[in-house]
């Protein structure tokens, strides 16, 4: 079995619809409440081992239902619970989510513990790095998290793919240790200062952002599917899968997902990006993000 490691985020999502979103000092009536796993880098996790990799999640959790209802998740999904931090003195990271009748959002995330990662509990997990196939991580935690991580998996020379979401600064330097990365529009204007309005612009962004160090750039662009570009003149555009969309939320995590689980097992990454909009594809047909993402056999048969 392909191993991933993914270090990032949980949070519990809770949900409800309102008629209008709430302006400031209002309060609005909610329809019906919803509550489920959330978080970048757990519905990452949870997307590629539902793809059928061996996953080890690092984060941290409070010591409240919340982390015991996420403890459930991930057991339930098979990814590895070992180094899954649980923080007494830190609540478990929440998103707090309103949608309205257009299917307009506004959203506040409290990380909670899985904002206070420290050096120490990512290193606690370096055997598992070390065994694995790679290594996928976001910006959703604390940059002390991130930094440490991509050093763990350079000095074991375990390829890493930065999610770089939701952007934060971040130390630069770090992009030289880091093999893939994978951000929308709005993360690559974040990092490169172009507006990918085009696949031009798409062009002209990844090229800022592969001189900062980074080997293999992937800007993803929603339903358009995402641009390749790897060194030279030219890019690529890898198209995506045409579906009938329902719900976007959590696209890019499953496309990382699928990408970290594709690449684990050897695929080339073009095949491994057909891979993920296969997943990411099928996740936007169902509502939810990591319980809409799509089981090995389900991408499978998307693909026959
Ligand atoms: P994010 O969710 O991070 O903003 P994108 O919107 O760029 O990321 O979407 C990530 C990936 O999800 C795309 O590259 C594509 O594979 C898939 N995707 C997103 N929206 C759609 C859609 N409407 N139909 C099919 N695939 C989609």
């Amino acid at each position: 079995m392909s191993k991933v490691v993914v270090v990032g985020s949980y949070v519990v999502d809770l949900m409800s619809r309102t008629p209008h979103l709430p302006k400031p000092g209002e309060t609005v009536l909610g329809g019906p409440f919803k509550m489920g796993p959330g978080g970048k880098g757990g519905n990452q996790a949870t997307a590629a081992a539902r793809c059928g990799s061996e996953v080890t999640f690092v984060t941290k959790l409070g010591e409240d239902v919340f982390g015991r209802e996420a403890l459930k998740h991930f057991r339930t999904e098979n990814v590895n619970t070992e180094f899954i931090k649980v923080d007494p003195g830190q609540a478990t990271g929440a998103a707090l989510i309103a949608v309205d009748d257009k299917s307009e959002n506004s959203i506040v995330v409290a990380l909670g513990a899985c904002g206070t990662i420290t050096e120490a509990e990512v290193l606690e997990a370096e055997e598992k790095v070390k065994d694995a196939d790679i290594v996928l991580l976001q910006l959703e935690t604390s940059i002390e998290a991130v930094v440490t991580t991509v050093k763990l998996a350079w000095k074991h020379q375990v390829p890493v793919i930065l999610n770089p979401a939701p952007y934060q600064e971040f130390p630069r330097e770090i992009l030289r240790g880091v093999d893939f990365i994978t951000p929308n529009e709005t993360e690559a204007f974040e990092l490169s200062g172009v507006e990918v309005v085009d696949e031009g612009a798409a062009l002209a962004a990844a090229k800022k952002i592969h001189e900062m160090g980074v080997g293999t750039v992937i800007i993803t662009l929603g339903s358009k599917g995402a641009f390749l570009y790897t060194g030279g003149e030219k890019g690529e555009l890898v198209p995506g899968f045409k579906v009938e969309a329902v719900d976007t939320t959590g696209a890019g995590d499953a496309f990382n997902g699928g990408f970290a689980h594709a690449l684990s097992t050897g695929s080339s990454v073009k095949e491994a990006m057909t891979f993920s909009h296969a997943v990411a594809a099928l996740s936007v047909t169902k509502i939810g993000t990591a319980p809409a993402m799509p089981y090995k056999h389900e991408v499978e048969n998307f693909l026959a």
